[in-house]
């Protein structure tokens, strides 16, 4: 949806027109992230390295949900480069992510999850597990130790969740 130019071009004109910095890092794009969608790296001598979006939010994210994790990534950036505190959970820097519209961490729900319900009671459930659809008779649930029924998968992008 977006190239690394492109995200690289949004986040510098947000970080201009909010914090007058110029982005002097890459923003990359990496498929091995799976923690986080998004995230602001730094060296060990504290010195900004790159802003990383995940695979899974370049791929299943809507332009919104992209956006507003780029827009939090550089937050972080612009909070370090002016020595505000940068870490998530700081009541300023959650208050500048609010301002901004930008999401708190782990506060969106994106990519593909398998859908399943409980054997025994029916409740429903679901996960990112991929092991979960092919091998399945290796999993019990958790409410009753039973077995799983998949039903099908289910596409979150941040907004319909
Ligand atoms: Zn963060
Ligand atoms: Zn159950």
């Amino acid at each position: 949806m977006f190239t690394e130019n492109e995200l690289k071009e949004i986040a510098s004109t947000f970080l201009k027109e909010n914090y007058e910095i110029s982005l002097k890092i890459p923003v990359i794009r990496n498929n091995r992230l799976r923690s986080t969608l998004g995230r602001y790296v730094i060296n060990n001598k504290g010195e900004p390295l790159r802003i990383e979006l995940s695979g899974t939010l370049l791929t299943y994210g809507a332009k919104e949900t992209i956006i507003g994790v780029l827009n939090h990534e550089c937050i972080h950036y612009a909070f370090h480069k002016q020595g505000k505190p940068m870490h998530d959970g700081n009541p300023l820097f959650e208050r500048a992510l609010a301002k901004h519209k930008a999401p708190s961490t782990k506060t969106l729900k994106v990519g593909k999850f398998y859908t399943y319900y409980c054997e025994r009671c029916k409740k429903p459930g679901e996960s990112r597990l991929k092991r979960l659809v092919t091998h399945c008779d290796d999993y019990r649930t958790k409410c009753c130790r039973a077995k799983i029924i998949l039903t099908g998968e289910k596409i979150y992008n941040g907004i319909n969740s």
